[in-house]
């Protein structure tokens, strides 16, 4: 197994290894993967929510060249041996030195000691633990057992949390044995205990909370640099709120910061004003969908009454058929409707060509014993197409090239059902 080198120190960013086992598993973007092991390493694997480090490993050959090779993932496996993800296989005897990206394992040793102290002040200041914590590529998650916090209590907490940031407490590592880290669960002084046996690795924030924990942290709290609550929202198992650290949060609100920008911008308004400025677009555009949706029912009562007029009535049938490819579905069906309310004797088949299958809409004068459900749906079966609705409304659809087969089989059904039904 690899000495795990970050427990002792976890700000040690380059060490000298050699390379104890390698194996191929797998192939990406048609490339070999390989695992190495190595006799030791400040490689940090994914465990515990907090993401694997990344970097690299160099091997110098005799003559002096060197081969530098990115470590693209770390995991350990269920004996607990530590595997770096390489494109090159290292033979096992080469001596390597590892450097990690210092810039991604600092930021996850803020986001992962924030994540201690803030699930330390969420347990004091409201008695709610920590059921789970996960540590994302742009923000971080802790999932609490409870109800979803109200504001001024996570700003509260926030305040706090801060407040022990500017304090600079040291944060310690130390090792107890099992049986005695039990007992200081069972006394109130261990918030939390990892299934697992032999020595068991305590880390401390001074005065604030003590916590059994295999990852790597900053040695004092200054170092988070800060810790800002973005959101909270209620989940299955409680509540999961969203936080970041450090140089995260100044990212984080330069980002918000852009984009509230960008919005004042759109808007033409300050940055205060974009709230008040987007009430006043909403309440008009909410009155503009209003006023539209009256002028469309007006329009299609005009419209209604000129169809109407435009056929006339041959053998006690005003039959209307039309087909438009710029109206849409809800104005053919409102205009099938007052068509057919508008004149009597009056059957109605208008089909909405903007979009393919179109929409076909059939209705009928109340004076008319006809059931335009009843024949559409048949027309359509005929065609292997399905629709239907109630003798004084029927809708269905059908492909575009399809169109005028529908409406004359419509025709001929309509005239021969009047033809052998005289009018009420
Ligand atoms: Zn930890």
């Amino acid at each position: 197994m690899s000495e795990r080198l970050y427990y002792a120190d976890s700000f040690l960013t380059a060490f000298d290894a050699v390379v104890t086992d390698v194996r191929e598993v797998s192939r990406r973007d048609g490339e070999s993967v390989w695992q190495l092991a190595l006799n030791r390493t400040a490689f940090y694997p994914t465990s515990g929510g907090q993401p694997m480090d990344q970097g690299t490993l160099t091997a110098v050959a005799r003559g002096g060249a060197a081969l530098e090779v990115p470590v693209e993932q770390v995991e350990e496996d269920d004996q607990g041996q530590v595997w770096h993800f390489v494109r090159k296989p290292l033979t096992a005897g080469t001596e390597v030195r590892g450097q990690i990206d210092w810039e991604r394992r600092f930021d996850h040793m803020q986001q992962h000691t924030g994540q201690h102290l803030l699930s330390a002040v969420f347990q004091k200041e409201l008695q709610l633990p920590t059921v789970s914590f996960h540590l994302g590529e742009s923000v971080s998650t802790i999932d609490l057992a409870g109800s979803v916090p109200a504001r001024h209590s996570l700003e509260r907490v926030e305040r706090v949390v801060n407040q022990i940031i500017a304090e600079d407490r040291p944060v310690t590592v130390s090792h107890v044995a099992r049986a005695e880290a039990e007992t200081m669960l069972a006394a109130g002084v261990l918030r939390k205990l990892p299934e697992r046996e032999g020595e068991i690795r305590l880390v401390t924030i001074a005065d604030c909370d003590r916590n059994a924990c295999g990852g790597t942290h900053v040695r004092s709290t200054g170092q988070i640099g800060g810790l800002h609550v973005r959101s909270v929202e209620k989940v299955s198992r409680g509540a999961r709120v969203e936080f970041v650290c450090g140089l995260r949060a100044v990212r984080s609100a330069r980002a918000d910061l852009a984009l509230l920008s960008e919005a004042a911008g759109a808007l033409s308004v300050g940055a205060v004003d974009v709230p008040a400025a987007i009430a006043r677009l909403l309440a008009e555009s909410k009155s503009g969908a209003k006023e539209r949706q009256h002028l469309r029912e007006e329009l299609a009562s005009y419209h209604a009454s000129r169809l109407a007029v435009e056929v006339p009535i041959e053998e006690g049938l005003r039959l209307v058929v039309r087909s438009w490819k710029d109206r849409d579905r809800e104005y053919v069906k409102m205009l099938a409707a007052r068509t057919a309310m508008a004149a009597p004797e009056t059957v109605v088949i208008l089909c909405a060509e903007e979009a393919n299958p179109a929409r076909v809409v059939m209705s009928r004068s109340l004076s008319l014993e006809l059931d335009c459900g009843r024949m559409l749906r048949e027309a359509l079966a005929e065609m292997g197409l399905r629709g239907g609705g109630s003798p004084d409304l029927a809708q269905g659809e059908v492909p575009i090239d399809q169109v005028a087969t529908l409406c004359s089989k419509l025709r001929e059904s309509v005239r021969r059902t009047i033809a052998g039904t005289p009018a009420v």
